[in-house]
């Protein structure tokens, strides 16, 4: 990695790390998205990923999470069945992550058909949801 994308990365997290308090309070120690407890958590940017970092944008999520996002053609299947309950999350960033999830697993998994039946998005969400797949 260069030394700019080094010290832009830097940047990003410094500016990401003010979100932090807020971030440890909204999801009391466990992951946003399966609700793993006793983990290590960090913040994960939901696409698609604004110029200014915004807190309607970030996750504290599990690694495995955070892995299964980044290498989706990795994913594991059955560790998604959390969405089951997320995609009913007050969280909306969370929402979204479970509703974009979903919809990559819907072609080939019956069950993640049938969420996405009884899922409901607001005309926000809906947008947001349309601006990222995996
Ligand atoms: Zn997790």
């Amino acid at each position: 990695m260069s030394k700019k994308s080094q010290s832009k990365k830097q940047e990003r997290a410094q500016s990401l790390s003010y979100f932090g308090k807020d971030l440890v309070r909204r999801c009391a120690a466990t992951c946003e998205l399966c609700a793993a407890g006793s983990v290590p958590l960090s913040i994960f940017e939901v696409e698609p990923v604004p110029k200014e970092p915004q807190l309607k944008h970030c996750l504290m999520i599990c690694d495995l999470c955070q892995q299964n996002l980044i290498h989706p053609k990795k994913m594991q299947v059955n560790h998604w069945r959390c969405l089951t309950t997320t995609m009913w999350s007050e969280v909306v960033a969370a929402k979204i992550v479970a509703i974009v999830v979903l919809q990559y697993l819907a072609g080939d998994h019956a069950w993640a058909q049938e969420c996405l039946e009884q899922a409901y998005l607001d005309a926000d969400e809906q947008a947001w949801v349309d601006e990222w797949s995996l």
